[in-house]
């Protein structure tokens, strides 16, 4: 059966190779030692703690979108503190079965427990 845009399936054929073994390549994760944090990583972080350092203070969205506890030390407690932190800062979590957030920033945050797709497909 071919797949389409429709069942959320990626075709075979579009997913890249590793250029060195010609294994299909998957997501940077890091679920091991193999996570790429090369000189793009690190300009690319550098950036985005620039942009933090500008946001502090000001009025900012913290969306999260997915993000489980696989790993919540990258997007999903920093965003808390973050929020904890500005006042005028708001919390957004979409997240079907773990939208929650800590008491302490509760008053400033959206915690949606649906489906990203359905609730995104709502905002058009
Ligand atoms: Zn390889």
């Amino acid at each position: 059966m071919a797949a389409s845009v429709h069942d959320c399936r990626i075709p075979t054929k579009l997913i890249p190779k590793c250029p060195v073994c010609g294994m299909d390549m998957d997501y940077n994760l890091r679920v091991d030692g193999r996570f790429v944090q090369d000189v793009n990583w690190h300009r690319h972080n550098a950036d985005y703690e620039k942009f933090l350092k500008e946001c502090n203070g000001k009025r900012t969205v913290f969306l999260e979108l997915g993000v489980g506890y696989n790993t919540p030390g990258i997007i999903k407690y920093p965003f808390w503190q973050m929020t904890a932190k500005n006042p005028q800062a708001v919390y957004v979590c979409i997240n079907y079965g773990e939208a929650v957030c800590p008491q302490e920033i509760e008053s400033r945050s959206v915690c949606l427990n649906a489906d990203i797709k359905t609730v995104l497909s709502q905002l058009w």
